[in-house]
């Protein structure tokens, strides 16, 4: 997505750890016509696959969820990455290990919001190594629901998330794809 593209390269800046940041219109401040469009463009590509939710993981994906989910007219739905309490059993639990902040957490979903009637499409801001992506889809898998597709604002190609998950046959779009990044510069790959 060029306009995706284009904003990376204007205001995206590379940290230490293979760190990219984002946060002055996709994270952080968002700007909201960008999301938009970015919602519109996950729409085109997944219209005609059943959705009937968005799930995504708290906090950076639920704008983008929320900006998805207007396109697609159902509800969003995100994992909390607080504990709450499994009292009863009624939430859906997975471990996932951070990339940011290098450490597992646990996340939780509460089980009246995901049902086996559910087609789900799966977004979030990145994709690098594929663990919060792991944990959405066993919470998916522990519901007994769909996964329609993932949708991704921007993958970091050089870590192995996306290309485990083109292997397993999901549905991936991902708007960019970072290929390459060091202080100097940052490239994309080449997509149709
Ligand atoms: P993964 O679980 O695929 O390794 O990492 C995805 C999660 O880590 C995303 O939810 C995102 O919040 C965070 N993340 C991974 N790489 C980056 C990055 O380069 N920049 C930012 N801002 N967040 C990232």
């Amino acid at each position: 997505m060029k306009l995706l593209e284009d904003r990376i390269l204007r205001d995206g800046q590379v940290r230490p750890g293979n760190v990219l940041k984002v946060d002055c219109f996709l994270n952080h401040q968002l700007d909201v016509k960008l999301l938009d469009a970015i919602g519109a463009e996950f729409y085109r590509i997944f219209a005609n696959d059943g959705v009937t939710k968005i799930l995504t993981i708290e906090a950076s994906g639920i704008a983008i969820a929320c900006m998805t989910a207007r396109h697609f007219n159902v509800p969003v739905v995100f994992a909390k990455k607080a504990k709450s309490k499994n009292i009863d059993g009624d939430v859906y639990t997975s471990v996932v290990h951070s990339f940011t902040y290098g450490k597992d957490y646990d996340i939780t979903l509460s089980k009246k919001f995901l049902t086996p009637e559910d087609r789900v499409l799966i977004v979030d801001d990145f994709l690098a190594n594929g663990k919060a992506m792991k944990g959405l889809l066993d919470v998916c898998h522990q519901a007994g629901a769909t996964v329609a597709g993932i949708g991704i604002c921007i993958e970091k190609g050089f870590q192995p998330g996306g290309d485990e998950l083109r292997k397993a046959g999901y549905k991936l779009a991902s708007l960019a794809i970072v290929d390459h990044m060091d202080d100097h510069s940052l490239t994309f790959r080449q997509q149709d």
